[in-house]
């Protein structure tokens, strides 16, 4: 790397899954057959009442600078939202809207972080928080928890991790690779290790709330673990749960003094996120919200679909997810199978071979996985489960790929 590059930036990948998104777009503009299974993004068209509601922001000049932390009338409906789905009561200075819920984690690692901190994210986790972490001059650190334990950590796991240094824990649940949410009982023990803690603060990432068919119903870290209000980061977004990636909002919850300074890290580098996308979302949080159940339902069957199919190939084996719009399959045996090195390889194999475009686990701190989004029509999933399985059962023709 050239050496006017900061050895910050030294640490640090590119994004693993926006990598494998744009190289399987790559391929299919070069006229290639490639079925992308990497982008984490829904397929549906942002509804409606959702797109109008931008239409008419522009149409009405609504295109200025807002305030930094994001509209009133935007504000209310999250406080809204926060109050109904999570039982959270949060005042319009508790809430900070950003460009899509990655600037809110980064914002929350900039303003909690500092040279020589930890921070615990449990694995697997979402590519991009230990890059951020890093990006924060911080350390992250990653307990592992893979299929035997559900991919969710223990409370043993979780205070073993915890050092003097820990300043920052990062939650995800439904989590975004593996799928799996914890119960409130397990948030509350997971809570109970971080009572003890009060130098800590808390990120829950619930992204992916509304993408969800656990057997019990979602719970937010704050609903089971109350006591940890005055130092948790409750984060959500539109992206997914109201197809609406491009649209770029993002928000949370949180006490006070940490959202003022997320909102300062704003204010000095993106300031507020777009003024016509916060009208948008405004329609999406206090409108109707029968589009939600009906990309849910859509979801739950894409996802018992693939995971059936996952399961039914040589050297696969894959949970079932209580949300998201991913399968994270265990291909450890497939990968020794096909005298592959990593999943890095199997998944290049897959790409090369196969047609079909997947995020190898590694970039999710879970070696020997593939992640596979379902968020594509049912005939593109059984495409693509067909692919995989000539693939799997052709070595010959998998090793000259
Ligand atoms: N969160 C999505 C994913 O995991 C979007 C891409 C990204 O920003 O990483 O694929």
């Amino acid at each position: 790397m050239h050496s006017s590059v900061a050895r910050r930036v030294q640490r640090v990948k590119p994004s693993p899954t926006l990598a494998v998104t744009a190289r399987a777009a790559r391929l299919k503009a070069e006229g290639k057959d490639v079925i992308g299974l990497g982008a984490g993004e829904p397929d549906f068209d942002t509804p409606t009442h959702i797109g109008n509601a931008g239409i008419e922001a522009i149409r009405s000049g609504f295109t200025r600078y807002t305030n930094v932390d994001g509209i009133d009338e935007l504000k209310d409906a999250i406080i809204a939202k926060f109050a109904r789905d999570n039982q959270l009561e949060y005042e319009r200075a508790q809430i900070l809207v950003s460009s899509g819920a990655k600037q809110t984690i980064y914002n929350l690692c900039m303003a909690v972080l500092d040279p020589g901190d930890e921070a615990v994210i449990p694995a697997p986790y979402w590519v991009s928080y230990p890059d951020m972490v890093l990006l924060a001059d911080a350390q992250p650190v990653m307990p592992f928890a893979g299929p035997s334990q559900g991919y969710k950590i223990n409370p043993r796991q979780l205070a073993a991790a915890i050092t003097p240094q820990t300043r920052l824990v990062l939650l995800n649940s439904p989590c975004n690779p593996t799928g799996a949410a914890y119960s409130r009982a397990e948030l509350r023990a997971l809570g109970e290790v971080l009572i003890e803690h009060p130098r800590i603060v808390i990120g829950t990432d619930d992204m992916y709330e509304k993408i969800f068919w656990g057997a019990e119903p979602f719970c937010s870290l704050l609903t089971a673990v109350p006591e940890l209000y005055g130092r948790t980061v409750t984060i959500n977004g539109c992206s997914k749960v109201y197809a609406m990636t491009g649209w770029r909002i993002g928000y949370c919850g949180g006490p006070k003094e940490i959202i003022t300074a997320m909102a300062t890290i704003q204010g000095q580098s993106t300031s507020n996120a777009c003024s016509i996308s916060q009208k948008a979302a405004t329609a999406a949080l206090a409108g109707d919200q029968a589009c939600v159940a009906t990309m849910n339902r859509a979801f739950k069957e894409r996802h018992d679909f693939v995971v059936a199919g996952l399961n039914d190939l040589p050297g696969v084996s894959c949970l079932p997810g209580a949300g998201t719009f991913y399968a994270f399959a265990d291909v450890s045996k497939a990968i020794a199978g096909l005298g592959c090195r990593d999943d890095n390889e199997f998944a290049e194999l897959l790409l090369n071979v196969g047609g079909i475009a997947v995020v190898p686990g590694s970039g999710f701190g879970a070696p020997g996985h593939i992640r596979i989004s379902f968020a594509c029509g049912l005939p593109t999933l059984a495409k693509a489960l067909e692919r995989m399985l000539r693939v799997l059962t052709t070595p010959a023709v998998a090793k000259t790929g």
